[in-house]
């Protein structure tokens, strides 16, 4: 998920040397993303550089990239599911060396020192850095994301990928792993829970795998009577069309936990009459417009709704190593970058199974 940035940008003090990457770009809200060359700093010190390989492809890319939820910037290089290989690291750096396969999420830098960073939730630091469109305190504009062959990213925020995971999936567990692995871990989602998971999309579908492993009956709400045998297949054990209405009442006052992963305008309230007492729905996914909730549904039984950012960098380690122990990956079409305006379209009328992930070695026709 990409924060809205501020628009004041810090320029750091320290004179870095910088190089040519190639990227794709969007020049406004309502231009297309296509080819262009960005600069990257040469790694200091605590830096690792690393060639991409793969980059997932986020709905959060789309809402940022046509200005959707505000604040945007141009050009504006988005990706935040960013999969690849070292190629080189700074004198301190002591965890990664060339040829590692490495990876990068949504967040690329944050203070270190405030309760947020020390309590290993960099995401809600003041002061984080997003992987784009955030300030870039080493070159100055805005930080560029994983549409690009290649990053430079301090080695605190670069995470080991399992070698037992498939490349292309593994790129989506940066965003759409870690979104849905941590709720439903803080919700302590376990064996003997009813947890439901909202819109059979990128994060919904790695929703559905996480609570499966970790033991949960899990329901999935869907608007795509087609996705039904997937999502069966990906881990549920019942799947309701949620535009039948008789469907949605079986369920009501059931269920634990309803992870709410849709990035559109809906009716949430039709899910909040399916959680028993007590029950929590936290909302991941993030439409551009807010969503109408009647407190009655909330006040009866005492029901909570809460929201969820991605998840630290600590627990996305924990995330990925997870996926390594239980052989979890996203399901992915890979497609070279050419193909990504046509899939953004298709993303908009939920036809992906489940995500997109852009194969970076087609950059090098550019
Ligand atoms: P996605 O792959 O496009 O999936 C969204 C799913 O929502 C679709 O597959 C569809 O599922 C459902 N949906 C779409 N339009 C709908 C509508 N009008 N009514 C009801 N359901 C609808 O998107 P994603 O990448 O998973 O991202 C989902 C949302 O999470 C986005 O808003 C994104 O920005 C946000 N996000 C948040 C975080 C965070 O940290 N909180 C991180 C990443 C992304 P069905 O076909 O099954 O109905
Ligand atoms: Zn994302």
């Amino acid at each position: 998920m990409q924060t809205v940035m501020s628009t004041t940008t810090q320029f750091s003090s320290k004179s870095h040397g910088q190089y040519n990457a190639k990227a794709y770009s969007a020049a406004s809200a309502t231009s297309p993303l296509a080819p262009t060359t960005i600069p990257r700093r040469d790694p200091s010190e605590d830096d690792v550089q690393i060639e991409i390989l793969f980059c997932g492809i986020c709905h959060s890319d789309l809402h940022t990239v046509r200005n959707e939820w505000g604040g945007a910037v141009y050009p504006c290089v988005p990706g935040h599911e960013i999969l690849g290989r070292v190629t080189r690291v700074g004198s301190a750096v002591s965890k990664f060396k060339p040829g590692d396969l490495a990876a990068v999420g949504c967040m690329v830098d944050s203070d270190g020192s405030c309760p947020e960073c020390q309590a290993g939730l960099e995401q809600f630091c003041p002061n984080m850095i997003a992987t784009y469109n955030s300030p870039d305190m080493h070159l100055g504009g805005v930080t560029y994301g994983g549409y690009s062959d290649s990053i430079v990213v301090k080695e605190r925020f670069v995470l080991h990928v399992p070698s037992n995971l498939d490349p292309a999936g593994a790129a989506p567990l940066l965003c759409a792993g870690i979104t849905t692995y941590s709720p439903l871990r803080h919700w302590g989602v376990t064996k003997g829970k009813k947890v439901g998971v909202v819109g059979l999309g990128g994060l919904g579908h790695m929703a559905v795998k996480f609570a499966h492993a970790l033991g949960a009956y899990v329901v999935v709400f869907t608007t795509s009577p087609n996705k039904k045998e997937d999502a069966l297949r990906l881990g549920a054990d019942d799947v309701v069309v949620s535009r039948d209405t008789e469907q949605m009442k079986k369920h009501a006052s059931s269920f634990d936990f309803i992870l709410d992963a849709v990035s559109a305008e809906h009716d949430i309230n039709a899910y909040i009459q399916l959680l028993r007492r007590d029950g929590n729905i936290t909302l991941v996914g993030a439409p551009p417009k807010p969503l109408a909730v009647t407190g009655f549904g909330l006040v009866f039984k005492r029901r909570s709704l809460s929201g969820s950012l991605i998840g630290g960098i600590a627990e996305t380690q924990e995330m990925l190593d997870f996926c390594g122990k239980h052989n979890i990956t996203a399901d992915v079409e890979v497609i070279p970058i050419q193909k990504v305006n046509e899939a953004y379209e298709r993303m908009l009328k939920s036809d992906v199974k489940y995500r997109f992930s852009i194969d970076m070695a087609s950059l090098k026709s550019e």
